[in-house]
């Protein structure tokens, strides 16, 4: 696949793979178990330029392409899923509406401190009644004089215990449904914002996912981000650019898996020799090895599509749709390549399965990914 990328992406690899190595690597396993956001990694990661990736430089952003945004999140999430999705969810779902969507005032507010690493961003568009039906928001933004006041409870947003600057959807005409949805800024120390339950989850234990609760936020008119009532497109378009960041979190998880398992396979001995040389352990590798390689071009396909502005909602769903199945099906062939400790907390392969899970349920289920595929392949027909 190296012949698919450019020196600047294999110089860009090499050193987000040492630093995934070096740094993140010995932290993650105590990090996931303790439930510990990795500020230090963050700091690191910030100075290096990974939280503003592909942005460009004059609001401070690494002035990279979308195929680097991939290769960084992968090499991080090889080495620890959570620290993966913190800087996607940061870099796709609360920089790039702000960049896409917002005015000259909000991106020169806003995204210098977040490119730089200084401020977290989220991203709160799920509700408790909102999930796969993410138009039927029930938090309410009502005009009041030169106000909106922000009322309701937001569910599952990742960085949501850490998070600055919010892109919290709310609904502003409920008689519209999805057609009455805008999104807005929020800052974390707006009077009246607080976060509620943080989750105990699966896996990705290292990332917080909360709930957020609006009461009576009042916000300035310059919070609105967008266009009033045009909230749900920008969600959706913003999710496409998600949806690049999962594949690419899970096929750091694939990768990790086929690593391991291999690795684990020349060392363990049964029948009087390495397992590796058993047919059905080989026949394995081969099966994940596919299962990511495919996974890998149908996200760089989807990453060069944006890069080239073009229409990538389908490539993006289907890049998250095989990448997340790779990674669950690479992480459970890495427990049974390792048998019995595969399913002990000794070894990372039970970590692997527990975090690839999620990448089948976040930024659109996988039932919601064939929705948009096929309904795009039927709507061009
Ligand atoms: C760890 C974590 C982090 C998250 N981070 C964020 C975040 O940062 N911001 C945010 O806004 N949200 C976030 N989410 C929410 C996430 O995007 C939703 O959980 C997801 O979209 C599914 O919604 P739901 O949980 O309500 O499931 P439901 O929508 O209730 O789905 C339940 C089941 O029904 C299926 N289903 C639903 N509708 C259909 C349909 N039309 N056709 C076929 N099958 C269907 C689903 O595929 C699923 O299998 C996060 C969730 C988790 C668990």
């Amino acid at each position: 696949m190296d012949n698919l990328l450019s020196e600047e992406h294999i110089m860009l690899r090499d050193m987000v793979r040492k630093f995934a190595k070096e740094k993140i690597e010995p932290v993650s396993s105590d990090n996931e178990h303790n439930k510990t956001f990795p500020r230090d990694i963050i700091n690191e990661a910030s100075e290096m330029g990974l939280m503003g990736i592909a942005f460009p430089d004059e609001y401070g952003g690494a002035g990279m392409d979308y195929i680097s945004y991939m290769i960084a999140i992968e090499e991080i999430s090889r080495a620890c899923a959570s620290t993966g999705v913190i800087i996607s969810a940061h870099s796709s779902l609360a920089c790039d509406p702000i960049y896409r969507f917002g005015t000259e005032e909000q991106k020169q507010k806003y995204l210098p401190d977040m490119l730089s690493g200084q401020k977290i961003g989220a991203f709160s568009l799920s509700e408790s009644n909102a999930g796969s039906d993410a138009g039927n928001t029930q938090t309410t933004a009502v005009k009041k004089g030169d106000k909106w006041i922000l009322n309701g409870s937001k569910l599952w947003a990742t960085n949501g215990r850490e998070a600055d600057v919010f892109v919290l959807l709310a609904s502003t005409d409920p008689s519209l449904k999805t057609k009455g949805v805008t999104a807005f800024i929020v800052e974390a120390d707006t009077p009246g914002y607080s976060v509620g339950k943080v989750e105990r989850k699966l896996g990705i234990r290292a990332s917080s996912t909360t709930e957020i609760i609006l009461d009576n936020v009042e916000l300035p008119e310059s919070a609105l981000l967008g266009e009033i009532n045009k909230g749900f497109k920008l969600a959706m378009v913003t999710l496409d650019g998600g949806r690049l960041g999962i594949a690419s979190q899970a096929l750091g998880i694939a990768r990790a898996s086929i690593e391991d398992a291999i690795k684990y396979a020349k060392e363990r001995e049964q029948f009087g020799q390495a397992i590796v040389n058993f047919q059905a352990i080989q026949w394995m590798i081969a099966d994940m090895w596919c299962q990511y390689e495919s996974a890998w071009l149908l996200t760089w396909r989807a990453s060069k599509m944006k890069n080239e502005g073009l229409n990538y909602s389908r490539e993006a769903a289907m890049a998250k749709l095989v990448a997340s199945e790779a990674a669950m099906f690479c992480a459970n062939k890495c427990i049974q390549i390792h048998g019995g400790n595969g399913y002990t907390e000794e070894f990372k392969a039970e970590r692997y399965y527990r975090d690839a899970k999620i990448t089948e349920i976040y930024e659109g289920t996988s039932e919601i990914q064939r929705l948009v595929i096929s309904r795009s392949l039927i709507m061009e027909r």
